[in-house]
């Protein structure tokens, strides 16, 4: 067999590694979109999906993270309109001196806007904000044909639809307005409760006056009588002005791969008992910074190399309230750590009903489970496949910004209108990702 000569690619979860070339926009280039190209196209942002949805085998990659510019912003409306490359963080320098936020945010500030509407991104706030794409009132998306075309609730609203979680496929965004919310001070009024077990946890998110942020962290390697135990995390932008001051920069960094068995269910089990109780008290409550609070992992740059070489998977899911979602998320606990796999980083919340513009869009509203798994060949691979049956049986889908596993068949039953969606695919683009879960058997 020839040897491939293009350089390899991986996402966060350092699996799959696809060969594929790179070419860098920037704003000024010209896209080598119009005459048609030579291999297949994918627009790719920071990389930071875990999975194959930002990687093409043997395909050519347009890296977005040249397009960086902030173009226009109205302090009056709160509109921000950027290049698709720009990423959270630099919106964040921009934005909190002026005393405004993401109007949503996920676990980690270094992804693009590009790649926050095409996965159509949730955070803490999904019960009242919905997902990135609801505060995105319009884009611009290039197509490989040359054309260009806005994008909006009122303008090519079908295109607006399909690209909001259309995973890239249907073209390159290459700008885009993002409405900001207002805030007074950088500080989150924060309040942790711990919680023991899955019905203690749906109390506490169903109580009512919930805040603005919600999100669960939950032991997956605790058993007994602590099975299911977590710390329940509320925040709120404080009302008290104070500081609104840029971040700093983060200045540790994880200089090398972890040797695989650094990560195990004992050195799991451990940290997990140490943040446990790190929190005595069932309650806590106080200001905290904005960064602790959303982004815990970005205070270690790479910290993906703690899982070793041969990386991470990650696995996301929601299960409808109509189904005996709490059974669900209790069969897949139980499934974990009978596995003997460690995850730390185990998130759980409720999604509301804020309904997304996006016609491929993840959330529903439910439970959504999101973890991390170390790579151990077999072990983890039949994890998961255990966990998408689960998933399947309790009416549930799985996140594709998340996922280097699911099946086609899984992929089409957890989203029946993927036919309908890939009517808008540009003929000139594809993914790891669509080709995974689309090839026939
Ligand atoms: C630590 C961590 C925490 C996370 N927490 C959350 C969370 O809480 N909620 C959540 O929803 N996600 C979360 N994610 C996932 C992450 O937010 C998404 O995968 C996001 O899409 C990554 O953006 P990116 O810029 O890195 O895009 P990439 O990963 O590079 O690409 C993602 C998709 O966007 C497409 N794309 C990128 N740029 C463009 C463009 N200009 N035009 C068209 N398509 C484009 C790509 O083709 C690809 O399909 C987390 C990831 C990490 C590493």
């Amino acid at each position: 067999m020839p040897r491939n000569p293009q350089p390899k690619f991986e996402s966060w979860g350092r699996y799959p590694r696809l060969h594929a070339n790179v070419v860098p926009l920037s704003w000024t280039t010209d896209f080598p979109l119009a005459k048609p190209p030579a291999t297949k196209l994918l627009p790719v942002g920071a990389g930071r999906s875990y999975g194959d949805v930002c990687l093409l085998d043997g395909g050519t990659l347009l890296k977005t993270r040249g397009m960086d510019r902030l173009l226009h912003f109205d302090p009056q409306t709160g509109i921000l309109c950027c290049e698709a490359g720009v990423t959270l963080a630099e919106i964040l320098d921009f934005a909190v001196p002026r005393g405004f936020f993401l109007p949503v945010s996920p676990g980690t500030k270094y992804v693009t806007v590009g790649g926050a509407i095409a996965n159509d991104i949730h955070g803490k706030n999904h019960h009242v904000a919905g997902t990135f794409g609801c505060h995105v009132p319009r884009f611009e998306l290039v197509r490989s044909d040359g054309a260009r075309f806005v994008c909006s609730a009122t303008e090519n609203a079908d295109w607006f639809s399909a690209t909001i979680g259309g995973m890239g496929l249907t073209g390159l965004i290459s700008w885009a307005e993002i409405r900001l919310r207002p805030i007074v001070s950088r500080a989150i009024q924060y309040r942790g409760t711990k919680f023991i077990g899955i019905d203690e946890f749906v109390a506490l998110s169903q109580a009512s006056a919930q805040p603005v942020y919600t999100v669960a962290w939950i032991d997956c390697a605790a058993t007994g009588n602590n099975f299911a135990r977590g710390i329940y995390m509320q925040g709120d932008h404080s009302s008290m002005p104070g500081e609104l001051t840029p971040s700093k920069r983060p200045w540790l960094t994880l200089p090398l791969d972890l040797p695989e068995f650094a990560l195990n269910r004992f050195s799991v089990s451990l940290f997990n008992t140490l943040y446990y109780n790190k929190q005595r008290a069932k309650e806590k409550t106080g200001l905290v910074d904005y960064e602790p609070f959303f982004y815990p992992l970005d205070s270690l740059l790479q910290w993906n190399r703690m899982y070793g070489k041969s990386g991470l998977l990650q696995f996301q899911c929601v299960l409808p309230w109509e189904a005996d979602h709490q059974m669900g998320i209790v069969k897949i606990l139980k499934a974990i750590t009978a596995s003997g796999l460690a995850s730390f980083l185990a998130v759980l919340k409720v999604f509301g009903d804020v309904p997304s513009p996006g016609m491929m869009s993840f959330p529903a509203p439910g439970i959504t489970l999101a973890l991390d798994f170390p790579i151990r060949t077999e072990v983890s691979f039949d994890l998961l496949d255990r966990l998408a049956r689960i998933t399947q049986e309790h009416g549930g889908r799985m996140y594709p910004a998340k996922d280097a596993r699911m099946t086609a068949e899984e992929f089409q039953s957890f989203y029946p209108q993927w036919q309908a969606f890939a009517r808008y695919i540009d003929p000139a683009f594809s993914s790891a990702f669509w080709e995974r879960v689309t090839a026939r058997g």
